[in-house]
């Protein structure tokens, strides 16, 4: 595939205008003279609609409490594509002072069968636990559990059963009927998890997501309106781009960097990924390269560039041929990668002494120690 179809294949999956203008949802623009402008996930875009939102900010005004959720399904692959969603939810929680919840929902990864007992996810839900919470989380005010044995969610689950039909999941999720009854119950427990800080908290929710998650938000809030519960509000994020042009996916592991990558397969997956650059270094000196296709720039303009200033000069040395892809750019970021990976590393021994003080149950961190995944 040439770089032109790869352009092509980018454009189409960010056709956001249409999907938005379809589903009724808003574009944050509006609200960002009351969010501000501080964070480069509002500032720059990554953050780009919202459903009701506004109404969390207006309780934000008043100093009325609310409370944000974003679930985990715990695997041994978290990635940088994760962290944007969790360094959202945590200037949200910094900025406002609301809670955290955090369902590590090794129930999903059962009935959609990517696990074989439910059992096998616990001692990944506790490392996915912390690699979250080392992005800089303080326990006050965070809410983490392990969604199967967390028996309030299940009750919960069973409890808005009754209020979805089998039909309007199948057609939401576009189920053929072949699937386990457990992933057609599953969309009850997500909504167990997104509704549980309002119905036992009282708290109204917000729930950043991905635009291909907004189904459960809409499921959800259909079971909120039957059950006359505050509806959960929602983000919309654009993640990082693959860095092979195509979306980034655990399954994919050259799209993405993952965090236990050692240096030389960050380097290999960096090196080879798909830029805005021409043939030859040459002609890349005399016509310039184009950043709006490249996933290098997208990873430093969503992620690890903070300054505009150096966001812009990035995009001038580009497009005037002062920057070379192989030669600045990849390199730069490698060295970006390495040091956050480090200084991540560091700050997970912390966030292990204190894990407990994180969850709402009790935990077993001996597992945490132990070669075997089971529970
Ligand atoms: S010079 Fe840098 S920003 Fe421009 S296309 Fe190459 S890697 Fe991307």
């Amino acid at each position: 595939m040439n770089i032109e179809d790869e352009i092509q294949n980018i454009e189409k999956r960010t056709d956001y205008d249409r999907i938005l203008e379809e589903f009724g949802i808003s574009r944050i623009d509006k609200l960002l003279p009351k969010i501000g402008r501080e964070n480069i996930f509002f500032r720059r875009g990554v953050v780009f609609a919202h459903r009701d939102f506004n109404k969390i900010v207006d309780r934000a005004e008043q100093n009325k409490k609310f409370a944000i959720i974003s679930g985990r399904g715990p695997s041994s692959d978290l990635h940088y594509g994760h962290f944007i969603l969790f360094e959202l939810i945590r200037f949200i929680q910094e900025k406002y002072n609301c809670d955290f919840f955090l369902p590590l929902s090794d129930d999903e990864k059962y009935v959609f069968r990517k696990v074989d007992s439910i059992g096998e996810t616990y001692k990944l839900s506790l490392e996915n636990a912390v690699d979250i919470f080392a992005l800089g989380f303080k326990p006050d005010n965070v809410h983490a559990y392990i969604s199967s044995i967390t028996p309030r969610i299940q009750y919960l689950a069973l409890s808005f059963s009754v209020n979805q039909t089998y039909n309007a999941i199948k057609a939401a999720l576009g189920l053929t009927g072949e699937e386990n009854v457990g992933t057609v119950f599953y969309s009850c427990i997500q909504a167990a998890h997104i509704l549980h800080p309002t119905t036992d908290h009282n708290l109204p929710v917000v729930v950043p997501v991905g635009l291909d998650q907004d189904v459960f938000i809409r499921l959800t809030r259909d079971i909120a309106r039957k059950r006359k519960i505050t509806s959960p509000t929602s983000l919309y994020i654009r993640f990082l781009k693959g860095l092979t042009g195509k979306p980034m996916s655990s399954s994919a592991p050259e799209s993405c960097v993952f965090l236990s990558d050692d240096e030389k397969t960050i380097k290999r997956k960096i090196m080879n990924a798909l830029t805005g650059g021409r043939s030859t270094v040459k002609e890349q000196q005399k016509l310039g390269a184009n950043s709006d296709v490249c996933t290098i720039y997208d990873w430093f303009e969503k992620y690890f560039v903070k300054d505009d200033k150096e966001m812009s000069e990035i995009r001038k040395g580009c497009k005037d041929g002062e920057l070379i892809c192989g030669l600045d750019c990849k390199p730069r970021l490698i060295e970006m990668i390495l040091n956050h990976q480090k200084q991540h590393n560091n700050r997970k021994k912390e966030v292990i002494k204190n894990l407990e003080k994180y969850f709402d149950h009790e935990i077993d961190l001996s597992v945490l120690n132990r070669e075997d995944d089971s529970f």
